[in-house]
């Protein structure tokens, strides 16, 4: 073989051979013939095959180690030092990483499952997994959807508080799956003799009054809880027990859907309320009663809905639609008005420029009579003329100046009477039962709240108690730190005494610096309880004026409802007994 010293014949022989051996003429098989004439090693040459027998005696045990052997397999096959680095970069990122905390992963999946999300149903979390779960081919794949899916729920804003009949459907949609996973209860699944025909009745009870009362909108589903509830009752054997167990899982199951559907529609409605809640407020932006209405009832509905509240958006509406009915009635009575005096005022100006153009006509016949006129006679007639003419125009005109002030007078008074009607109904804003000043209901409030919620207790055969609270030496803050000190006390100690009582309870002010609380469903020492937590809040929440702390005391009396007593009667049992805690030396809750 010859030598070859000049790289030009180096890199022709290297042409040649590449021609000869049929080698595919690739810049890596030129390099490669180059060096071997040449007789030099190049650091650059590939050494797949080296590398092919290193990548063959790696361990392929498990489905990943494959993966990763193929893909540097196949980096190795196309000679590329960056599908290497690529393929060994990954392999040794999971060398390096956590391995997966299934643990964790699984203790935050049941978090996030049980987590109440707007929007989320338990429903439509479980589809989710199980798509996640059929889906992902291999564990990696899992852990990383399951991870992302859990970024996405815990990132789904809290459901908060769920609205009080949410909550219902969904927890017994909870326990449904639990029940329907698992093993059927014992007293079903035993023999005969232990199950208890007092349970059966029960149950069957329970399907027929309770839940089936709930299953108005489904009447399939009602009919089947009828069918469950007379197969309950007549099972005596142990297969009929089974069987009932059998179509009872059933059943849950799909009472379970009818739930997250009530639950959605509920929140559907709610969503639909607020927009027309919303709509209302855009047509109203100019009265400023109306639009501290609409908040008000904007904000009543933000909140969880119970039946009390659902009361209170009601007479709100109503007296919202009352006001508005009114607005407009009055605003097209003027609007009328106007249009009125508008069209006599064109009626008007149209007689007038009429006029004016018979004065112009007349008094362009006069010019030319004076300029034809040969005499002083002839002139002093064409005079008299343009006198009784411009007479008539100069009444016509006063006549329409005199109507136009008139009009406008009238124009001035509709306007005024607007603005009288507007007052009018802003004071009407008494009907509100709201007391101006700390937002507690007003006396008129605070006789609704009590008369709703006695017959409410009654109708439950529940208890229900009043407080009535008097702040202690209120005369003596009045005089010491001014009557807007006292006025802001009051705004403190209802703002105070509001957060710390329970939301079904009711504060109103009964007069001057006298409040009562009404508190459905409470035994009277858990009412003491409940004022006695809510002074030592005062004591922990200071009253600031000038920045200075001032401590607001109030003596309580509480009273329990008693059979038919009115709450009138109440409210004065509950004041002796404030006297009492006055005379005891103030700042102490006494019960009736
Ligand atoms: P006691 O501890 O015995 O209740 O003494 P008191 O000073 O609180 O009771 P009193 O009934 O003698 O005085 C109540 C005072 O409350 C008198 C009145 O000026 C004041 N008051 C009533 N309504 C308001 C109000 O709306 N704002 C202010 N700033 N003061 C009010
Ligand atoms: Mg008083
Ligand atoms: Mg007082």
């Amino acid at each position: 073989m010859p030598d070859f010293t000049q790289p030009s014949e180096i890199a022709r022989e290297a042409f040649r051979r590449l021609a000869t051996h049929r080698t595919p003429p690739t810049p890596d098989n030129y390099r490669a013939l180059y060096d071997e004439i040449a007789g030099t090693a190049s650091a650059d040459v590939f050494p797949d095959k080296t590398l092919k027998s290193l990548i063959a005696s790696l361990p392929r045990t498990t489905a990943e180690q494959s993966r990763y052997a193929r893909q540097v397999e196949t980096a190795i096959g196309e000679k590329s030092w960056d599908g290497l680095k690529a393929a060994l970069t990954e392999v040794f990122a999971r060398i390096g990483a956590e391995p997966p905390n299934w643990a964790a992963l699984i203790r935050d999946m049941l978090l996030q499952v049980e987590a109440r999300h707007a929007g989320l149903t338990p429903a439509k979390k479980r589809e989710a997994l199980d798509h996640v779960l059929t889906a992902s081919g291999t564990p990696d794949v899992l852990y990383n959807r399951m991870q992302s899916l859990l970024r996405t729920w815990s990132r789904a804003p809290a459901a908060g508080e769920a609205p009080e009949l949410a909550e219902l459907p969904a927890a017994t949609a909870d326990e449904a799956t639990v029940a329907v996973a698992g093993e059927p209860p014992p007293a079903l699944a035993g023999n005969a003799s232990r199950a208890n025909p007092q349970i059966l009745e029960l149950v069957a009870q329970l399907i027929e009054n309770a839940i089936g009362f709930l299953l108005i909108d489904t009447p399939d589903l009602a009919k089947e809880a009828t069918q469950l509830a007379t197969a309950a009752r007549a099972a005596r054997s142990d297969e009929q027990v089974a069987a009932v167990a059998g179509q009872l899982k059933k059943f849950i199951y799909r009472l379970q859907f009818v739930a997250e559907d009530q639950a959605e529609l509920k929140t559907a409605l709610l969503h639909l309320l607020q927009l027309i809640i919303e709509n209302i407020s855009e047509l109203v932006v100019d009265d400023q009663w109306m639009s501290g209405q609409v908040a008000l009832v904007s904000g009543l509905v933000s909140q969880p809905l119970n039946l009390r509240r659902l009361d209170d958006v009601e007479r709100r509406l109503k007296d919202l639609i009352f006001k508005q009915s009114t607005l407009k009635k009055s605003l097209n009575d003027a609007k009328e008005r106007l249009k009125e005096m508008l069209a006599t005022f064109v009626g008007r100006l149209g007689d007038f420029t009429a006029t004016t153009g018979e004065y112009h006509d007349k008094i362009e016949r006069c010019a030319e009579k004076v300029s034809k006129a040969n005499d002083i006679t002839e002139l002093s007639d064409v005079l008299d003329e343009v006198m009784r003419e411009t007479r008539v125009i100069q009444l016509n005109a006063r006549r329409s100046h005199d109507e136009l002030t008139d009009m406008k007078q009238r124009v001035e008074e509709s306007e005024k009477e607007v603005v009288r009607l507007q007052n009018e109904l802003s004071q009407a804003s008494e009907m509100v039962r709201v007391d101006p000043l700390t937002g507690a209901l007003n006396r008129k409030g605070m006789d609704e709240a009590v008369e709703r919620e006695v017959a409410r207790s009654r109708r439950h055969k529940g208890r229900l108690c009043v407080a009535l609270l008097d702040i202690d030496n209120f005369k003596k803050l009045n005089d010491s730190l001014g009557h807007k000190a006292g006025d802001d006390a009051l705004v403190h100690l209802a703002q105070v005494t509001r957060e710390t009582i329970r939301p079904q309870d009711t504060l109103a002010r009964y007069g001057g610096e006298e409040f009562v609380v009404v508190l459905p469903e409470t035994h009277i020492d858990d009412a003491v309880t409940a004022m006695v937590r809510v002074q030592r809040e005062l004591t922990k929440r200071f009253f600031l004026h000038k920045n200075e702390k001032v401590l607001i005391t109030f003596s309580c009396g509480v009273a329990e409802l008693i059979d038919t007593e009115s709450p009138a009667d109440a409210i004065a049992r509950a004041d002796a007994a404030m006297y009492l805690a006055k005379r005891a030396g103030k700042n102490r809750v006494v019960a009736a």
